[in-house]
């Protein structure tokens, strides 16, 4: 069984950023620039946001915060979307979500301009993502195909179940691992609440997929031998007496689990951390120019 290391593949995907940023300025051109837009002070979203502007001064790219306040206005936020669009200095940018429930996020995901989408939200970039077309990927789908990717598991020919069908998470990892790429070519079985027989199914898997949000869904009688398992949840539960006070749990029963697998993904160190790297390596396609020209 080999632990698949979410956090070592995301620090070497940054250096390899870091160095096409340092050609890029030894051949006179200005490093890429990403601009994140938070509205309000949840707790989580700040801190998302702060990794991600750390991680661009990390690796030398420009990046922009701009912090609204809680009461922002949808004509507001849109205005902010529209000078971000058209802004030259900005390669691309994201809107943290969620947002505020006075704002409707579905205007705001279709207000950015697909070409400097690098959340790989809206809707032109989900739709030529389907039809296998040059689109920025979301961060998390597109980081779990990356893993797959640096840690050569074959996938063509495999039976892939995905579990759960968020716009996010399951339904763009479903739709990856079906593709004509490698990764790819898998068939794929795309599971959730409704799904009749789940365990059955899981037992015929060579690739599972668990994106659910229940800690410690999938236990070892739903997992075959040799399986390669990607926890993708992150529950936190009250951890009293640590740190935090708080940690995160996966959707997969790890301890029972991972002898049975040929990889797995532990939680955290896994999926997570690519989440970054994914977001960095669509700023530098949108600096370059090279999904849209
Ligand atoms: P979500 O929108 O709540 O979707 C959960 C999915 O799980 C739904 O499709 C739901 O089915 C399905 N489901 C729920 N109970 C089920 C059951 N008993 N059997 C089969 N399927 C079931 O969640 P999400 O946004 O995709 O996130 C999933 C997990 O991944 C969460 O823990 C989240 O925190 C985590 N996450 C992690 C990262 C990362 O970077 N590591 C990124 C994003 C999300 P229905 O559609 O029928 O309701």
């Amino acid at each position: 069984m080999q632990v698949i290391d979410g956090k070592k593949i995301s620090l070497q995907i940054q250096d390899e950023l870091a160095a096409e940023v340092t050609r890029m300025k030894a051949e006179g051109r200005r490093a890429p620039h990403l601009a994140a837009v938070l509205v309000g002070n949840d707790g989580g979203s700040l801190t998302y946001v702060g990794a991600k502007v750390k991680a661009c001064e990390k690796i030398g790219y420009g990046s922009t915060l701009i912090h609204l306040g809680e009461q922002t206005t949808e004509a507001e936020l849109l205005e902010v979307v529209h000078k971000l669009n058209n802004d030259p200095a900005i390669d691309g940018f994201i809107v943290q979500l969620p947002l505020p429930k006075h704002i409707s996020e579905q205007k705001i995901v279709e207000a950015v301009d697909p070409k400097k989408d690098v959340d790989g939200f809206h809707p032109v970039n989900v739709g030529r993502m389907a039809l296998n077309l040059p689109c920025y990927l979301s961060a998390t789908p597109s980081g779990i195909i990356e893993l797959l990717r640096r840690y050569n598991i074959e996938t063509s020919g495999k039976h892939a179940v995905v579990i759960g069908r968020s716009n996010i998470v399951g339904a763009p990892v479903s739709v990856l691992l079906a593709r004509n790429a490698n990764p790819g070519n898998c068939t794929v079985t795309l599971c959730h609440s409704r799904t009749k027989n789940l365990e059955e199914i899981c037992l015929q898997a060579d690739i599972i997929v668990a994106a659910i949000g229940k800690p410690h869904f999938l236990t070892a009688d739903m997992v075959k031998e040799g399986a390669v398992v990607i926890d993708v949840g992150t529950t936190r539960v009250d951890a009293p007496g640590t740190k935090l006070g708080w940690r995160l749990l996966g959707d997969v029963k790890y301890d029972e689990v991972a002898p049975k697998c040929s990889y797995i993904t532990p939680v955290p160190g896994g999926v997570g951390p690519m989440t970054i790297a994914g977001l960095l390596q669509n700023t530098l396609l949108a600096a370059k120019g090279e999904i849209y020209s």
